[in-house]
């Protein structure tokens, strides 16, 4: 069973329980001030090289030397966060959901080259197939996208993955890393397709103020952990990786990727652009696994660690989370500034607080926007592709990985 988001179902078990198991009285104290995401980046710099409390206390990488007749690993040795049990041992699984996400994105590996870009190719250059706002909404997503797959794969990779002390989580980073070049490459492929200019839409977030407001809104997370010198293992530094992947997968992949879905699937089901809208299809049921891990593992990080989810945090998250839709809101008027596919800034703004009620209540955090609806009900079918066509009836040849070996 695949447990791709469905934004109109309830969260799911794993993460109920993880917000069930969080005590409610926890000690505020810890929380670290509320504090702007520029803030956090200043902070950084009076981070200490290496003091004492971070040497003891951050968790292991996986490349310490090798200790001799050290004991088996147990399950109750395994943290996420500032564990020092041997990483190079992916059993005893102590976290079946991060095993089964791995398993999953596997079972739903896809390539670009297998979509077929020729309908939308003629309809691209057919002057009188498609209207100036609709060659817009494409090429400022396809703008968006194809920088922004790329930063969260450096946000994983430089920043995230060294501190998750967790071999099934790490195999399920390593997944989600590839996937994310995977992303990278589809949107390549529809610029190359379509004949696009590729430096003004790779460039588009150097030069479009709507491209470039969210990811300027992204990097001081990740450049906070980016530090060499940064370690876990104290309440605020641990806190800055929570808020990091809170902003990164609760965020990024979960607030600001929305608005571009719904633009493009929107196309698809005009019979518009249908190969470009089929590459977003696969991508946005990818991303939806990826927002689910994430929040998987920061309700796992608050059960292990309560401390860190303070009233002031919580407050903080709430803000960051309320701020990203306004941005997204933002980003819909820009790229859709008259309203076309049926489409309106006023329904992506309803959107947003739906889908942002759905992300605070999935974290553990109150709903924000009370009664906010669904205006895009079928976005929800679309994530189950199993409903609209069998993915492995449509590919059109058996693997090159297995097929193009030679002996
Ligand atoms: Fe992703």
């Amino acid at each position: 069973m695949f447990n791709w988001d469905d934004p109109l179902a309830e969260a799911n078990p794993a993460n109920q329980d993880a917000i069930a198991n969080i005590p409610s009285d926890i000690n505020a104290e810890a929380a670290i001030p509320n504090e702007t995401a520029q803030a956090v980046v200043s902070a950084n710099a009076t981070v200490p090289a290496n003091t004492t409390t971070v040497e003891v206390d951050a968790g292991a990488t996986g490349l310490e030397s090798i200790e001799m007749g050290a004991a088996r690993i147990r399950v109750d040795d395994k943290k996420i966060i500032n564990c020092r049990a041997d990483l190079n041992q992916l059993v005893p699984f102590k976290y079946d959901w991060a095993w089964q996400k791995y398993l999953d994105g596997c079972a739903n590996h896809w390539m670009p080259q297998e979509i077929n870009m020729t309908q939308d190719i003629a309809l691209w250059k057919d002057p009188n197939g498609l209207t100036d706002d609709e060659r817009t909404v494409i090429k400022r997503n396809l703008g968006f996208f194809s920088t922004a797959d790329s930063l969260v794969a450096n946000n994983l990779v430089l920043a995230v993955y060294k501190h998750i002390t967790n071999p099934e989580c790490r195999q399920y980073l390593l997944r989600q890393a590839f996937e994310e070049a995977v992303h990278t490459h589809a949107y390549q492929y529809c610029i190359e397709s379509l004949g696009l200019d590729e430096g003004e839409v790779f460039n588009m977030y150097r030069e479009v103020p709507a491209v470039a407001k969210k990811a300027e809104w992204a990097l001081p997370f990740t450049q906070s952990l980016g530090d060499p010198h940064f370690a876990t293992g104290t309440p605020e530094m641990d806190q800055r990786l929570l808020r990091d992947l809170i902003a990164f997968y609760v965020v990024f992949e979960g607030i600001f990727f929305y608005v571009g879905f719904v633009q493009i699937l929107s196309m698809g089901r005009r019979n518009k652009m249908t190969g470009v809208a089929e590459q977003f299809q696969y991508i946005l049921r990818d991303e939806s696994m990826h927002m689910n891990f994430g929040i998987d593992v920061i309700n796992q990080i608050k059960v292990e660690n309560p401390h860190l989810w303070g009233k002031e945090f919580q407050q903080e998250m709430i803000d960051l989370i309320k701020n990203a839709v306004e941005l997204e809101v933002q980003y819909a008027q820009d790229t859709m500034p008259r309203g076309i596919l049926g489409l309106n800034a006023n329904m992506f703004a309803e959107y947003l607080q739906f889908i942002a009620n759905r992300r605070c209540s999935q974290i553990g955090l109150p709903e924000q926007y009370p009664g906010a609806t669904n205006p895009f009900p079928w976005m929800s079918e679309v994530l189950d592709l199993k409903k609209e066509k069998n993915f492995f009836e449509t590919r059109v040849t058996e693997y090159q990985t297995g097929g193009a070996l030679v002996w």
